[in-house]
């Protein structure tokens, strides 16, 4: 049904696979095995255990209809759900990688991914050299005769730099090197990087896809050849399978996605506003101001500017900096102190003592994240009682 429908429709509609029961809602398949007619069967569906349900470490019913529907509302051929958002980027450099390749990835990354690709691949010799996401230069000077991927996040976390997808996809071509892009931030509904040249989607399901901070989750979106020929075998053999029970929840998610990051959306906006004009903010960093810096590349890639606000509080010394955003953070009573986002609540971080703790102070001055910096990923609350719930730490 991919071709013939909208966004909105195939967030409800596509990936269902109705047992001869006829439940109209999804069925949630907790099963660790599957049983065979006879043996003969069984070797059978062995031999082919990408077409049949044998294992759920393989497959698995409710797994099948989350990656088709992530598939149809990204725009893929295929998608690989895994267990989390990093054992999806885990799952696509074993797959398509091997020692003695190179990457080139944006410097502006989610802290757990930058760790990855700094402490954790360069021990089985895959390389990364990190690059300014905007400057298409340094993607074009960081290609070796070795690379053989390209990785962006765009907008990035927690700065939301935009990255020219488009542009950058043509320069991985020209590389020969697969392009994967984490659409976490954006989600389907507002970014299709598939369309604009990318090669591989990868999502952390955890946050905009279940919406509502409950499952861990991760997919990979791309071609069948891609897919099922790299990372389905190295997903099945190492096993960090997204769970049944995970794949139910997100299904349910991604009914309401556009819904909520619509709104989502139009609430960071008004507050990205309101943070603007205030006095005790130093910046503030939002795709939807006409202050951003990519603003005009945001405006041709994404639908909206999406619901994470950053911003950076005043302060004559990093240890200034950091007290006033603690403040900030301490004295409001809606937004939750937590790391997650993509939340129907507003939740409230500080990059640089929490997500962005574990890397190096060095590496944290070159991705842009002071002490004076607070990452809002926006929720569904009226947008005024968080504008309220800020103030409260932003006027003393
Ligand atoms: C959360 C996140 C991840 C990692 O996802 P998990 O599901 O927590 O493993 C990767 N990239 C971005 C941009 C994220 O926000």
């Amino acid at each position: 049904m991919d071709d013939q429908f909208n966004f909105d429709t195939l967030a409800v509609r596509s990936g269902t696979l109705r047992s001869e029961f006829g439940e109209h809602s999804e069925a949630l398949y907790l099963t660790s095995s599957f049983v065979f007619a006879s043996a003969a069967d069984a070797a059978e569906r062995f031999k082919k255990s990408e077409d049949y349900y044998t294992y759920s470490r393989f497959t698995n019913p409710t797994v099948t209809m989350f990656q088709d529907r992530l598939a149809a509302l990204e725009g893929g051929e295929a998608c690989m759900a895994t267990a989390s958002g990093m054992s999806a980027i885990l799952s696509v450099v074993m797959a398509a990688l091997q020692a003695g390749d190179h990457l080139v990835s944006s410097q502006s990354l989610f802290g757990s991914t930058l760790g990855m690709f700094s402490q954790i691949f360069s021990k089985f010799g895959i390389t990364t050299t990190f690059v300014d996401p905007t400057d298409l230069d340094a993607w074009k000077n960081a290609v070796r005769p070795e690379t053989k991927m390209f990785f962006l996040e765009t907008p990035s976390n927690p700065l939301t730099e935009i990255a020219d997808i488009e542009a950058i996809s043509k320069i991985a071509k020209a590389a020969n090197a697969i392009f994967v892009v984490d659409n976490c931030f954006c989600s389907p509904a507002l970014q299709q990087p598939l369309k604009l040249g990318a090669d591989v989607v990868m999502h952390s399901a955890t946050k905009f896809l279940d919406g509502q901070g409950r499952v861990l989750g991760g997919a990979l979106v791309g071609s069948k050849q891609f897919i099922m020929e790299k990372v389905f075998p190295f997903v099945r053999s190492a096993g960090p399978t997204l769970s049944a029970f995970n794949a139910w929840v997100l299904l349910k998610g991604m009914e309401t996605l556009s819904l909520r990051v619509d709104k989502q959306s139009s609430n960071a906006l008004d507050i990205a506003r309101w943070l603007e004009q205030h006095p005790a903010v130093n910046r503030v960093f939002y795709p939807g101001l006409e202050s951003h810096p990519q603003y005009e590349i945001a405006k041709r890639q994404q639908k909206s500017g999406g619901a994470i606000v950053s911003f950076e509080l005043k302060g004559d010394t990093p240890e200034a900096m950091r007290a006033n955003a603690w403040r900030v953070i301490d004295s409001t009573k809606i937004c939750s102190i937590t790391g997650n986002l993509g939340d129907t609540r507003t939740t409230i971080t500080h990059p640089a003592t929490t997500t962005h703790a574990r890397i190096t102070p060095e590496a944290r001055a070159a991705a842009g994240i002071s002490e004076g910096l607070i990452r809002l990923a926006v929720g569904l609350e009226n947008a005024g009682d968080i504008r309220a719930d800020l103030a409260r730490g932003l006027g003393a």
